[in-house]
């Protein structure tokens, strides 16, 4: 296999990009080697500018859940370019998938559209302190919510719960009301309303896909949306990774919560730059114009983004993958297993319907420690095997897989033979 159009575009990449790349997650920090460049993807398969073709396991990190390139997206795209690709205006496009995304979340009465998860996140913390008159915010260690200041805080080190931030400039100013507390630990946020009395609100990720995958133990989330409620404050649930994932509609319903605010985008882009945050009435109303919060955007709902995601949403509930995603995903863990088992290399996979990785390590993995207790080194054996092999995979021990509907019994006799090339080369690597 040969990668040289990659490394030469690589190279002039360089030049007058940040390392090549407009989102660090592209770079191959982590597994060594240089990123590959992509020419198209079809379907399951992504091609890269040296013709090597492979099943594609990232789906741009979540939103091709039909697949690359569908016929029915891209008719719709065709059509809504036709009649302009922005006007700072209402259309109809947008009251369409407003619906759409409504009908899907019981506790979501209204949505306001905006062009990244990033952006859903940091408005819809916005709004919970506008409701709430509170200032104060939970997160949970390796738990993912975009690039806004306050929520990059240093995220699973002992120092965690000193809210150190983890970026460069990062005032801390920016996070002193950012509270720290570890997933699948009940005890944890309930120590900080012992400490304080003005927090405004949890967020979580309903099943965390940013550690690698971890999934709420018993009925922590239950349990968490109750106790919040008995203090008056508010569930945010990061649902721009699991949206539409498992379900057409949220996780928080397959977990039987109802968040009060749910954050969203990938999936509901289809592969256009949407993301949205929603929430009953009472709430919403808040939100300018109705409300005395501020929340704006130029491209905010962009004609081009709407019709792919109306587009995207209407094939994905039609086709109604999730039951074909629920078995294929578990052919894909026992795949993964067996060939570890095979090899005698230590792995855990967990995995939520169509999200799902493995890990090198012996632990079970329920929150953020537990994760980093993987073997990286091996990680980025498997991952360069694997890509060899045809698999495209995110190039991070603590990144999800992702399965399209557009996965093959063949695409699964690819991904078999990958695995067992891979594992057989983690088992052969020198402690
Ligand atoms: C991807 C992601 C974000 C950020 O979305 P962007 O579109 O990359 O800004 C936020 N929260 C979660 C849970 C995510 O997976």
């Amino acid at each position: 296999m040969k990668f040289s159009k990659s490394q030469k575009l690589y190279e002039k990449g360089l030049v007058n990009l940040v390392g090549a790349v407009n989102s660090p997650v592209r770079a191959f920090a982590s597994v060594g080697g240089n990123p590959l460049f992509i020419k198209k993807a079809k379907g399951s398969k992504i091609i890269d500018v040296d013709g090597n073709e492979y099943l594609d396991l990232v789906l741009s990190y979540g939103p091709m859940v039909i697949g690359h390139r569908h016929k029915k997206v891209q008719k719709a795209v065709h059509k809504a370019l036709k009649n302009g690709y922005s006007f700072g205006a209402s259309t109809e496009n947008e009251i369409k998938l407003a619906k759409i995304v409504c009908d899907a979340f019981p506790g979501m009465d209204k949505v306001r559209f905006v062009n990244s998860g990033t952006e859903a996140v940091l408005s819809g913390i916005r709004l919970a302190r506008a409701f709430t008159g509170k200032d104060k915010i939970i997160k949970f260690s390796g738990c993912y919510h975009g690039h806004q200041d306050a929520l990059l805080v240093a995220a699973g080190s002992g120092l965690a719960t000193l809210s150190l931030p983890g970026s460069l400039g990062v005032p801390e100013g920016a996070v002193k009301n950012t509270l720290i507390a570890e997933y699948n630990n009940l005890e944890s946020v309930k120590a900080h309303f012992e400490n304080h009395d003005d927090i405004a609100a949890v967020i979580i990720e309903p099943i965390c896909g940013n550690m690698g995958v971890a999934i709420p133990q018993d009925n922590f989330l239950k349990e968490l949306k109750d106790f919040l409620t008995s203090k008056g404050a508010l569930l945010i649930a990061d649902e721009v990774m699991t949206g539409f994932r498992s379900k057409f509609g949220g996780a928080q319903e397959l977990l039987g919560v109802e968040a009060d605010i749910t954050c969203l985008g990938k999936v509901i882009g289809g592969g256009f730059p949407v993301g949205a945050y929603g929430a009953r009435n009472k709430i919403m109303e808040k939100v300018a114009p109705l409300g005395g919060m501020y929340q704006a955007g130029t491209l905010s709902g962009n004609p081009i983004a709407m019709a792919g995601g109306i587009s995207t949403l209407t094939e994905l509930k039609r086709q109604n993958p999730y039951q074909k995603f629920d078995e294929i995903g578990a052919i894909l863990e026992v795949i993964l297993l067996e060939t570890a088992k095979k090899y005698n290399v230590d792995l855990v996979v967990n995995r939520f319907g169509s999200m799902m990785n493995p890990f090198f390590t012996k632990n079970q993995v329920t929150n953020f420690k537990d994760a980093q207790t993987s073997d990286t080194k091996k990680f980025a054996v498997f991952f360069w095997e694997m890509i060899k092999n045809g698999v495209f995979l995110p190039p991070s021990q603590f990144e999800a897989w992702f399965l399209s509907s557009a996965i093959s019994e063949k695409d699964i006799k690819i991904f078999a033979n990958a695995v067992d090339k891979s594992m057989l080369a983690v088992s052969q690597m020198e402690n």
